[in-house]
């Protein structure tokens, strides 16, 4: 029979509420344009001027990118070290991104410093390092932003707190006057005070005139540049609701290759797509703050029930006929770690005993990779896929202070039940997350008092991040 209009399934928004470019051949890179298809619908709408900031965005990269004129003027004036204030009419200055620590990690600080590239129309250039090959798509139509091989400074990942020309020593040394053609900023958890006045308004406005910027981070820095006056009335048109940097901006951003895709598509339909419903679990025992493994099971079992993220089991198979087993709803539970006993034991849960609402409940886990192996490509692959996955949940469970976490609630919009450190958290086991924006772990708190008032405006913006005393989120 002929399908009536009204019967036609809703057209999927492919493009994100318009904050993806339509210029892409759709058949470059799958996950693009089927994302959406697997995601939970976002409730946010970007905001038309971030989607003309955007696309104003793609035409800068777009003439400044390697192999155009501009960009190879842009390097002569790196190669000599030279520039002048007077004559620097190109419109092309670059942000260098240099990877640091774990694919969350990455991920979080790849999206700051393409937050910072915007606000400050700086044209974003990735390093690309051997392991990171091959995870993402090129995010800007008809261009690229990988950093070509012949860029004249080599070994940038030995750029780091010693180096001289990082911003906060040129600081120090009172060297500030002379802005070279590049600066190095180094933003990971080990930056010192020096450092960290990129934060202020007057070390902002100095960097607006330095054409080459390389920057390394591991963090979600984005709350920290809400705090500069001279953005306010600029980030209130980006984003009216401040909640959702994140989610746009990593949705724009970060489109998983092919080879990604792939493993993600083959789990899915294998394991996951047929049921009714699905919550992702994300564990992660940090080695710098580890807890026991029946403190955590216990955590995440007992949250997620007391939540109703899971039901609840009762011994054996409960009141329920078994004959009524085969129209009974399905449950995917779809489970990361590095420790593959919480998914044994999960499991073997609702494998023993049946559930109080009558449900059946499929626990996965895909790969057990036992340990990080961040400059393992194929690892890095399986992590990235593992990501995507999480990111199709309906329901999200975390573990705090976990970038790799942060950054499938930020693709899927999901707020997530968190899992909080016992030390941190007033004797609460778990909480919801406000809003899917990750939490800056480690922010300059009291950097720019004296010449900023820093601290005075932190209210209005940030407040203190549910899974970490010390950090703060956007609110
Ligand atoms: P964070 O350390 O939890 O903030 O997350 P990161 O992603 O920055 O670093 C952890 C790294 O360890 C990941 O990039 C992976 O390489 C690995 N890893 C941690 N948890 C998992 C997991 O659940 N699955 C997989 N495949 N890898 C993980």
């Amino acid at each position: 029979a002929a399908l009536s209009p009204d019967s036609l399934p809703p057209p999927r928004d492919e493009l994100l509420g318009g904050l993806l470019s339509p210029n892409f051949d759709p058949t470059s890179c799958l996950s693009r344009f089927q994302s959406s298809s697997f995601r939970p619908p976002s409730p946010h709408l970007p905001s038309p001027y971030l989607l003309s900031r955007l696309r104003r965005y793609e035409a800068l990269h777009k003439k400044c990118a390697p192999g155009t004129k501009l960009y190879q003027k842009s390097i002569r004036e790196l190669k000599s070290d030279r520039f002048s204030t007077s004559n620097s009419s190109s419109p092309c200055n670059y942000i260098v991104w240099i990877p640091h620590y774990g694919l969350g990690n990455r991920v979080v600080s790849l999206v700051s410093s393409f937050f910072f590239a915007l606000l400050n129309n700086r044209v974003l250039l990735i390093y690309e390092t051997e392991e990171i090959k091959d995870l993402f798509c090129e995010p800007f139509p008809g261009t690229s932003w990988v950093l070509p091989s012949d860029f004249p400074i080599s070994n940038l990942e030995s750029f780091d707190r010693d180096s001289k020309r990082s911003y906060g020593n040129l600081i120090r040394r009172n060297a500030v006057t002379s802005l070279p053609a590049y600066v190095y900023l180094h933003l990971p958890w080990y930056y010192d005070g020096f450092d960290r006045l990129f934060f202020c308004e007057e070390e902002q406005r100095n960097l607006r005139h330095v054409p080459w910027v390389l920057l390394k981070s591991d963090h979600y820095f984005v709350p920290a540049l809400f705090l500069v006056r001279e953005y306010e009335e600029e980030l209130r048109r980006l984003f009216p609701e401040r909640t959702t940097v994140f989610h746009h901006l990593v949705r724009y951003l970060l489109h998983p290759s092919n080879n990604v895709w792939g493993h993600a598509m083959r789990y899915y339909h294998a394991y996951l797509a047929k049921a009714d419903s699905r919550v992702g679990i994300q564990i992660r025992n940090l080695k710098n703050e580890p807890v026991t493994f029946d403190y955590l099971l216990d955590q995440i079992v007992g949250c997620s029930l007391k939540e109703g993220v899971l039901p609840a089991v009762v011994a054996g198979n409960g009141k329920k006929s078994l004959k009524s087993y085969s129209d009974e709803k399905v449950k995917a539970v779809f489970m990361t770690s590095l420790d593959v006993r919480y998914y044994e034991r999960v499991r073997s849960m609702y494998y023993e005993k049946a559930t109080t609402t009558g449900e059946v409940v499929a626990v996965y886990e895909p790969g057990h990779e036992v340990e990080q192996k961040t400059e393992d490509q194929g690892h890095n692959v399986r992590a990235m896929a593992e990501i995507v996955l999480l990111s199709f949940s309906d329901k999200l469970v975390t573990t705090a202070c976990s970038t790799f976490g942060y950054v499938a609630q930020g693709l899927s919009g999901v707020v997530p039940l968190v899992m909080l450190k016992p030390w941190k958290s007033n004797g609460a086991a778990c909480r919801w997350a406000e809003s899917p924006e990750p939490c800056y772990l480690i922010p300059p708190t009291n950097v720019c008092n004296q010449r900023s008032g820093f601290n005075k405006k932190m209210a209005k913006n940030v407040r203190q991040c549910e899974d970490e005393t010390g950090g703060v989120k956007l609110f």
